[in-house]
């Protein structure tokens, strides 16, 4: 089958065109055709095609999510000849409560993603629109399947999803913690069972997503009973622009002192945050570890020290959490290409049994390993991760399910 999967935001659309069925999922053999991105939708968009042949970069007005959707399709078509989609897997961020699992969309699952939009008011406006400029473009024919990042934590006990604030809040608005990076967390655990050759409900793990956005996952029997990102993605970890956990105080301090208001406020946390607020130099962690190299420059070394601290914070959580843990396993941009930042977050780990092997930890860059020592009794694993491909997945099995 082939499935468009599409990552639709206000103003960029990133997607991937990608073979997959039943066989080729059991024997990992689903294929990327081509992938790429549009940003700026509204203007002068900026157009990226990767296919295996070639990568192309193109500039042209392009005004709706539509007329992005009729760009890619005439791509593909050039690129892959006439290539029939099969289905479209759409990225949607909040599923609130609702939704537990991926679902064919119709009029009450669009219903449904709108009704969270008060959860999620940036992403699922622009989610909603790439699934109706989907219907419009390829037809009501083509069945469309939305993927949450959420679903992956509606598992979450009440314990973990509450906060410790008045109770009517959570019933009357459902204000509560809710997770993200769901199919991330959900991919790195499928495809660990899968190397340990482990059954899913026998797993206790934490997973790590460091890439621009970060969450860490404590999976139990197989099941998120605990993530680090709450009823938006500005909880938890350091992040690129995200502050993650502050005391809420800040905000009111921040109103009197400097007399920001709170979309002001909102905007500084989780704009000009994190790794790019603590260092004033950048958000993208691979120029930061350039600057502690070449010129240690303080604050970029004091900002990695606060990311790879807070890290180790929610490691040692979600051991006390779940009495220990199988494996770590670390995913994501940052984790997926930087031995140093991982030699950071598991230095001085020892206690709880983590050890590195500096050997296997710098030869490991971007591909899937082992890097913690032989005989360590809490092994660090790096698998990359591919929420892509799981969406792609997700898409045939509900359209299967049919
Ligand atoms: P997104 O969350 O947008 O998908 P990625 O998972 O691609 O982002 O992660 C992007 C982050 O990964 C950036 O901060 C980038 O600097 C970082 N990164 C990529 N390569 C390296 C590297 N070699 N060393 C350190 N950080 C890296």
């Amino acid at each position: 089958m082939i499935v468009l999967v599409l990552n639709c935001g206000s103003s960029t659309i990133k997607f991937q065109l990608i073979n997959t069925d039943d066989e080729k999922m059991r024997t990992n053999q689903d294929k990327t055709l081509v992938k790429g991105v549009i940003e700026r939708i509204g203007s002068e968009s900026v157009i990226t095609i990767k296919s295996k042949q070639s990568v192309k970069k193109t500039t042209q007005p392009v005004r709706t999510h539509a007329k992005a959707l009729d760009v890619i399709l005439s791509f593909i078509n050039e690129e892959e000849s006439g290539q029939k989609i099969d289905a479209v897997g759409h990225r949607v961020v909040h599923g609130g409560e609702k939704f537990s699992s991926s679902v064919l969309i119709d009029e009450h699952v669009i219903k449904g993603i709108s009704d969270c939009i008060d959860l999620a008011p940036l992403h699922n406006p622009a989610n909603i629109s790439g699934i109706r400029a989907s219907q419009e473009v390829l037809g009501q024919n083509i069945p469309q399947v939305a993927v949450f990042d959420t679903s992956f934590h509606t598992t979450m006990p009440e314990s973990a999803f509450l906060y410790a604030l008045p109770y009517q809040y959570y019933r009357r608005y459902k204000l509560r913690r809710y997770g993200f990076h769901g199919t991330s967390h959900r991919y790195i655990s499928f495809r660990y069972k899968q190397i340990k050759k482990i059954k899913m409900d026998k797993m206790k793990i934490i997973t790590l997503h460091l890439g621009n956005g970060c969450s860490a996952c404590a999976i139990e029997n197989g099941v998120s009973i605990d993530t680090s990102m709450g009823m938006t993605p500005l909880e938890g970890l350091v992040m690129g622009t995200r502050s993650g956990d502050i005391d809420p105080a800040i905000i009111e301090f921040l109103h009197l002192k400097e007399g920001l208001n709170s979309e002001e406020i909102f905007s500084i946390l989780n704009k000009q945050s994190g790794l790019l607020g603590l260092s004033g130099i950048t958000n993208d962690m691979k120029d930061l570890v350039d600057e502690v190299r070449e010129y240690k420059d303080r604050r970029a070394n004091l900002a990695i020290e606060i990311f790879t601290q807070r890290v180790k914070k929610y490691i040692a959580a979600y051991l006390a959490r779940m009495n220990g843990a199988d494996a770590i396993i670390m995913a994501g941009g940052i984790a997926e290409n930087s031995p140093y930042i991982r030699k950071r977050i598991c230095e001085n780990m020892d206690f709880f049994g983590i050890t590195i092997d500096d050997s296997l930890n710098e030869k490991t860059v971007g591909t899937e390993g082992i890097i913690s020592k032989k005989g360590s009794s809490l092994p660090v694993y790096v698998i990359p991760t591919n929420e892509e491909l799981l969406i792609a997945r997700d898409t045939v099995r509900a359209v299967n399910k049919q």
